[in-house]
């Protein structure tokens, strides 16, 4: 069988794999990128946040990225009922970027894949891996190809980039569940005949239907819209009689007083996707000669857009790791790797559960706002969540409580 040599084999070209194939390809590493589907591909993951910007920009990502004129996420917006709560990223308190895109992603992804095999890098579509083999450090990786075809990939070092195909953590029974109870997503796309002219028709936005229950309204500047609806997974069964996610979607959007008139009645672009039970984690993210990056490792939540940015943040952080091993140093991948982001893991898990519990909700709608609170919540909604700077990442385990716990009481004695 052909056996084909690389330093480093990256399995999948989502975001994660894309950026740590791109910068090393730039670092003048040899490097593959298979990929099991043909591009463009539906994926869920369409409203980014600022801090991804710094990885596209350093994987020489980002001008081609800009050409494509998607649409620019300023910020963002959460209602409830006739509360609403607008975040502005120009308006934080951690240095970074201040705007990021929201996207369709086959679209995203398939203006990457180009430029990386612009640029020369070897991907590989239609080429799925079916089984890996270690010996030490080195790998022998068995995909099948376009043609059906058999072949052997022999690498020094394995990224695992492969998002929900979990590929290591299945061959390895590296799965762990997660901390968060179980809920699930319905969405789709829909023309957006009915946007309105301005910032109301391009604003991302959450609308919290009940405490544990949101739409997500993202408009793309391709005209059309990602709509999608989130909450306990037995809440999500309960939208529709017959499994049918387009009548879940279609009820979903009745729900939402502030959209049912832009939305009600219009024809979905696809049948809706039902992502069930979807937060995932994993025993450990690297062993002997592999990391594991991006959905690979862990997926908590889309409530606050951060699965793209660890899947960025973690395959950059790979790729320089990685580079750094095959180039004979010793690498302490517990230390650089795992416990990096496992920080970032733990400031969003504290965020969504907090989300959950209604507490975050009590400071992103309390009256009149606290510019000083709202910058640093901001900070981290934007994903800057290493910076320790930050008393709202700092101390995320009990800051929010805290102050939705001080809210409460206001409200009680102004009730008394
Ligand atoms: P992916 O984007 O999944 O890419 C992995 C690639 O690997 C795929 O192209 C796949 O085809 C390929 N692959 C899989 N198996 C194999 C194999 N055996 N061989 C070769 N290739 C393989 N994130 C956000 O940032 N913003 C959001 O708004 C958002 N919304 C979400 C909503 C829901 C309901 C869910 C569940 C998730 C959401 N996410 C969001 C998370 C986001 O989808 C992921 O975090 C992100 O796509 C992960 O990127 P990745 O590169 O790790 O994986």
């Amino acid at each position: 069988m052909l056996i084909e040599n690389v330093d480093v084999l990256v399995i999948g070209a989502g975001p994660s794999g894309s950026v740590a194939a791109s910068y090393l390809h730039k670092m003048g590493v040899s490097v593959k990128v298979v990929e099991k589907t043909k591009f463009p591909r539906i994926v869920v993951g369409e409203s980014l946040i600022p801090r991804v910007m710094d990885h596209f920009a350093e994987a020489d990502l980002f001008p081609s990225l800009d050409s494509m004129e998607f649409q620019k996420k300023p910020g963002a917006r959460f209602i409830r009922g006739n509360e609403i709560c607008i975040f502005d990223f120009s308006d934080k308190f951690s240095e970074g970027w201040d705007w990021t895109w929201q996207i369709p992603r086959a679209d995203f992804d398939l203006a990457i894949a180009n430029e990386m095999i612009r640029k020369g890098v070897d991907l590989e579509f239609e080429t799925e891996v079916t089984n890996i083999e270690f010996n030490g450090t080195d790998s022998i990786t068995t995909v099948v190809d376009k043609n059906k075809q058999d072949k052997q990939i022999h690498a020094k070092f394995l990224i695992d980039a492969s998002g929900y195909g979990r590929v290591l953590p299945r061959l390895l029974k590296l799965d762990a569940a997660s901390k968060l109870s179980p809920h699930s997503a319905i969405f789709s796309h829909i023309k957006d005949v009915r946007r309105p002219d301005g910032v109301e028709g391009t604003q991302i936005s959450f609308d919290i239907l009940e405490t544990k229950v949101w739409l997500w309204v993202i408009p793309f500047s391709n005209g059309n819209t990602s709509v999608g609806i989130v909450g306990p997974t037995d809440f999500i069964e309960s939208l529709s009689t017959n499994n049918s996610t387009k009548e879940a979607l279609e009820k979903a959007i009745t729900l939402s007083d502030f959209y049912i008139k832009r939305f009600g009645n219009l024809p979905f672009e696809f049948d809706p996707i039902k992502l069930s039970n979807y937060s995932i984690s994993v025993q450990k993210m690297f062993g002997e000669g592999y990391v594991l990056t991006g959905n690979s490792t862990e997926f908590l939540d889309p409530v606050f857009s951060s699965g793209v940015c660890f899947a960025t943040e973690s395959g950059m952080l790979a790729a320089k790791l990685a580079l750094k091993q095959i180039n004979g140093e010793t690498v302490d991948w517990q230390e650089k790797y795992s416990d990096h982001m496992n920080k970032g893991i733990d400031v969003f898990t504290t965020y969504i559960q907090e989300w959950y519990t209604g507490n975050l909700q009590e400071l992103f709608f309390h009256q009149p706002e606290n510019p000083d609170v709202k910058r640093k919540i901001c900070s981290v909604l934007a994903g800057y969540v290493w910076d320790d700077e930050n008393p709202f990442v700092k101390k995320h385990d009990n800051v929010i409580r805290n102050m939705a716990h001080l809210i409460k009481m206001e409200k009680e004695s102004k009730n008394a």
